[in-house]
């Protein structure tokens, strides 16, 4: 499976060395080409799944192959490789991972100088050199040497450290519990965490690739860290996915939270410490966060295509100094452009302690949503051809209202917004619906559906 996000297959079937080495060969070829240099750096990491060490080794190999410096990081958090392109100056690096997929999948994500996903256009050109085999190995004497760098979690952990102000957070001594998922990200966490003060209960720490749960960190995944943050009388609970760049929060009484405050308690914690400024998140991020910049003066929220890559690219234009997703996602530029699940837990944890009040109390605070997802399926309306007409449509109909229409349609209301969005890999339209109450988002994306003509 090949996108803009990276490849990802099967391993043994769809993704075996051969297809890693060749993959990465031509991943080092574009950065060869995007460089202007003959030996780029190259930081390479892995997230835990068993099958990583051997598809790293395969993918260094094609790397080397075609001439570029390979920096290996071992296992990392997918922002912790940011971190390191940064570091090094690197043109580029590879991280093998499937995200939040089961272990039988693995893939390898490609990632420009800022360590985020390079502009289609030059995924496009790369996939190109992939199908065609358009690289070359070069002979004996000019394949350079690659070396290792094992101070990635400790740069990680110390710039994270340096963005915030730990003091208040360590005079509370907070309880956490944090489940890894036998992730990536567990080892960093513990390391945070302890230079916060915090006394851990880690669920699921040890990296061995062998997810205890269904990885991705939605609700139903969730139950057993929801439990246990009540049984222990945590401050909080935290889930990473397995590549540690999304965070999940539980609250103190062991209630999932979902996704969307992660970015939301981040956000306001930036603004408590820094006072207004320019923040970003895509089209079908809540609109808590313009609740928030509503209530800080000067403060503004700069909305995009959905992708972390258009964030960042956003971020950059506009000078934020917090971005994000509303999958749990947070970008902290001065950390890295890549979703970063240690800001995210620094920064929720200086919230609870500057507030000094527990999660739920803060998230009463916020104006209540109800949030609805709805996958509307293309194949009984004329599959992807249909797209075009369905957006002019849903356009049409709502034109009274502000639009926006730079990824699908999404029409705001003061209290209300509807995202209607062609995926990109499935023949369907995703429809994201967010409004004051349950009832209230039920009809509106009613109201889309129907409009659209796929009711
Ligand atoms: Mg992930």
């Amino acid at each position: 499976m090949l996108s803009v996000s990276g490849m990802r297959g099967i391993v043994g079937k769809t993704l075996t060395p051969v297809v890693a080495a060749e993959y990465a060969a031509a991943c080092g070829s574009f950065f060869r080409e995007q460089s202007g240099r003959d030996n780029p750096i190259v930081c390479l990491g892995r997230d835990s799944r068993p099958s990583g060490e051997m598809l790293s080794a395969a993918a260094q190999a094609g790397l080397a192959a075609v001439g570029c410096r390979v920096i290996d990081l071992g296992i990392v958090m997918t922002p912790t490789a940011g971190v390191m392109i940064d570091k090094h100056r690197a043109a580029g690096g590879l991280v093998i991972t499937a995200s939040h997929n089961p272990s039988e999948w693995n893939g390898i994500k490609c990632l420009d100088s800022d360590g985020v996903a390079p502009p289609p256009d030059q995924i496009e050109h790369m996939l190109k050199r992939f199908h065609g085999k358009q690289f070359e190995y070069l002979p004996a004497e000019a394949i350079p040497p690659s070396s290792r760098d094992d101070r990635a979690m400790q740069e990680h952990v110390e710039r994270v450290l340096r963005s915030i102000d730990p003091q208040p957070i360590r005079k509370k001594k907070f309880k956490v519990v944090l489940d890894s998922v036998n992730g990536a990200g567990g080892a960093a966490a513990r390391m945070l965490l302890d230079a916060l003060g915090c006394e851990l209960v880690h669920l699921h720490a040890e990296p061995t690739g062998l997810f205890a749960h269904t990885p991705e960190p939605t609700e139903e995944n969730l139950t057993e860290l929801a439990e246990r943050t009540a049984v222990e009388h945590a401050a909080c609970g935290f889930a990473q996915d397995p590549d540690a760049d999304r965070l999940a929060i539980v609250d103190e009484n062991g209630r999932y939270i979902g996704e969307e405050y992660t970015l939301v308690l981040s956000a306001w914690q930036t603004l408590e410490e820094r006072g207004p400024c320019a923040m970003a998140a895509n089209l079908s991020t809540s609109r808590m966060i313009d609740d928030l910049a509503q209530r800080h003066t000067g403060a503004s929220v700069h909305r995009t295509a959905v992708g972390e890559a258009n964030v960042a690219q956003a971020m950059k234009q506009h000078n934020a100094i917090i971005g994000g997703e509303g999958n749990g996602g947070v970008i902290r530029p001065e950390i890295t452009w890549v979703r970063d699940s240690l800001s995210a837990m620094a920064l929720v944890l200086g919230l609870l302690a500057s507030k000094n009040r527990p999660v739920s109390s803060l998230i009463d605070e916020l104006p209540r949503y109800a949030m609805i997802k709805r996958k509307l399926d293309l194949a009984a309306v004329g599959g992807r051809d249909a797209v075009g007409p369905i957006l002019a449509r849903v356009v049409d109909a709502f034109s009274e209202q502000r639009v926006d229409t730079r990824d699908g349609v999404r029409i705001d209301w003061p209290d209300r917004w509807a995202h209607l969005r062609p995926s990109n890999t499935e023949p369907i339209v995703r429809l994201i619906v967010e409004a004051p109450n349950e009832a209230a988002a039920r009809e509106l994306a009613e109201q889309v559906a129907t409009a659209a003509g796929i009711g």
